[in-house]
């Protein structure tokens, strides 16, 4: 299978008038279709910018980006938006789901913007996209009216929705309880089992630990970028915690 995302020799500067910040310092970084990555860091380390820049928000300062085979560094901000919708799914810590608004028709809304003419009703995909996450019997919810972990699994199912090439994650467990976090986890790595390939911003080791690959950034470069030994399996560790068993969330 191919590479999904190809970076050379990257780098961000924010110019601030008197002073300049490398956010990104000289970034190289390949990731296959397939992989699950953990990026980790600092705060300030440059972990959003470098999403930012892999999900087509923003544009490097220098260096080259190709995502599935496109170069798009240098693409205007239409263009971005295109490959943003066609290749890429989003998910945020605080869900961005809107208030007012079913469970199945936010995870339509994606598709009601897209103007690639992709096969299947729209109300079809969404449903479909719900059932891949167990909130089937939810779709006519609205936000307030499902839990933490539910909240963030439409907005795992509205970035699906699209079938993207690569989701996006930037600490999707930021705001959710351990047992929560981990039951996310084993979505993602279900996904990921089917082919999904993901990247996720995470600064808790133990989220980390379910990724295949951690990349660890500091001051805007890569100083750590190895696969997860011994990786959890995030489906036993919730049977593990409902058992009331040796339910330490293993650092080991
Ligand atoms: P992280 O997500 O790891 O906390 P960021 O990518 O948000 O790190 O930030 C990396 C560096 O770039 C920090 O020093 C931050 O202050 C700076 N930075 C981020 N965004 C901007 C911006 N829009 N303007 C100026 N500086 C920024
Ligand atoms: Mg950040």
């Amino acid at each position: 299978m191919g590479d999904i995302i190809r970076i050379r020799e990257l780098t961000k500067t924010y110019d601030m008038g008197a002073t300049r910040v490398d956010a990104l310092a000289g970034i190289d970084l390949v990731v296959g279709a397939g992989e699950m990555v953990a990026v980790m860091g600092a705060s300030g380390s440059g972990k959003s910018t470098l999403m930012n820049i892999i999900g087509c928000l923003d544009q490097p300062t220098s260096g080259s980006y190709e995502l599935d085979g496109e170069r798009v560094e240098n693409l205007d901000r239409n263009r971005l938006a295109d490959i943003r919708n066609r290749r890429l799914g989003f998910v945020f810590q605080g869900f961005n789901l809107l208030a007012r608004t079913s469970a199945l028709e936010n995870v339509e809304l994606p598709l009601l913007y897209d103007r690639t003419g992709r096969p299947g009703r729209p109300r079809d995909l969404a449903r479909r996209a719900l059932e891949r996450v167990g909130l089937a019997d939810r779709a006519s919810h609205l936000p307030n009216e499902l839990s933490g972990g539910q909240q963030q699994r439409v907005a795992i199912a509205r970035a699906l929705v699209t079938g993207p090439a690569l989701l996006l994650a930037d600490e999707p467990t930021g705001n959710l309880d351990t047992r929560t976090s981990i039951e996310v986890l084993a979505l993602f790595q279900e996904l990921n089992d089917q082919g999904l390939t993901l990247l996720m911003v995470t600064h808790e080791q133990d989220i980390s630990r379910y990724a295949r690959r951690i990349v660890e950034l500091r001051d805007g470069r890569i100083v750590r970028d190895e696969p997860v030994a011994g990786r959890g399996d995030a489906r036993a560790d919730l049977a593990a915690l409902s058992t009331g068993g040796a339910a330490c969330a293993p650092t080991s």
